[in-house]
């Protein structure tokens, strides 16, 4: 069996309460999976999207004790996809066979990292985390989050059911995913259209280890409307429908009301205007937003922005 050389890249944002939790376990695990002869060299690559606390220092104090641990310091916060990508195309162009992405806060199992190692020892490029159940979420999550994996399977995405950021890709599909040039990053939804073979590993999500989490409400359904936006034009397709379904459901009123005014019948209307007009209103106010989101999206994209600027590095 070949062995690898493993990266495991860490965003992190203020997670100054986690990192030496993190760095135990993870250096652990690297440990063991070297002395069983699964990997032949683990390290750890923390990215820190522009943190407010003590999240540098603590990095840089981490590498300095431990050898294992290497830092790359982002000049502002540009967001998890973003600040993973940061770490994903330092793997894609570095020495490592393979790279498996997980958050800082421990909620996903390392326990099953050497399976997804195994998985990549047997040339397997791609080996998703994915979640059994969703125990410690609140009723609520679970189902927009099953909601979601729906919609967006609907809507022409090829998305894997409960997986979140937790996998491994080997580099050659690192190398694969660097090459999309898309600004707007939905990384779970771009790794499954780069095709190579995958497996799925399974685990139960635990509760965060400490400190709080970064995705509140509305930040997930942003990036829900985000997901869904950056994968499919159906929603423009559907703003069709409905506009086709109105006509024809108007043309239908238009018909019976000239025929009853031709036999001196007259509707007294008020109520019944102002309640289309409304409502007709608010659909043509919907549409429009859901164009904007894609105008948006493509004057984001034309712009060619930088993703991130890297401030300091550490023992890379
Ligand atoms: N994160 C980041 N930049 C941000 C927000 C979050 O790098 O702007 C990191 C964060 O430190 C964590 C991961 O992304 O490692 C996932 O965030 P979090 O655990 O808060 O999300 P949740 O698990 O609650 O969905
Ligand atoms: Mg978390």
């Amino acid at each position: 069996m070949n062995t690898i050389k493993l990266v495991i890249v860490v965003p992190c944002y203020n997670e100054e309460e986690v990192l030496k939790e993190t760095t135990r376990q993870l250096s652990g695990l690297l440990a063991l999976m070297e002395n069983e002869g699964r990997i032949e060299d683990g390290r750890i690559l923390y990215v820190d999207d522009g943190s407010k606390d003590a999240t540098w220092p603590l990095i840089e104090q981490l590498a300095g004790a431990n050898p294992c641990v290497m830092g790359l310091k982002l000049a502002h916060n540009v967001g998890h996809q973003q600040a993973l990508w940061a770490g994903l195309e330092w793997a894609a162009d570095s020495r490592y066979d393979a790279a498996v992405s997980i958050d800082a806060d421990l909620q996903d199992d390392i326990n099953v990292i050497p399976e997804m190692v195994d998985d990549c020892n047997k040339g397997i490029d791609i080996v998703y985390g994915v979640r059994k159940e969703r125990k410690t979420d609140t009723f609520f999550k679970r189902h927009t989050a099953q909601l979601f994996y729906k919609l967006m399977r609907t809507m022409g995405g090829d998305i894997v059911y409960n997986h979140a950021d937790f996998r491994l890709m080997s580099r050659r599909t690192l190398q694969a995913l660097v090459s999309y040039p898309e600004r707007n990053l939905f990384l779970r939804g771009i790794v499954p259209t780069l095709g190579y073979p995958s497996a799925s590993v399974y685990y139960d999500r635990k509760e965060r280890f400490a400190g709080e989490s970064k995705y509140p409400l509305t930040k997930m359904l942003n990036f829900a409307l985000d997901g869904i936006t950056s994968f499919s034009v159906k929603p423009l397709r559907l703003i069709t429908t409905a506009g086709l379904v109105f006509m024809l459901a108007s043309v239908i009123a238009i018909i019976y009301a000239l025929s009853a005014f031709a036999s001196g019948q007259v509707f007294p209307g008020w109520t019944s205007l102002l309640i289309s007009v409304w409502f007709i209103g608010g659909a043509i106010l919907t549409a429009i937003g859901v164009i904007g989101e894609y105008v948006g999206k493509i004057y984001k994209e034309v712009k060619h922005r930088p993703r991130y600027f890297i401030e300091k590095e550490v023992n890379l």
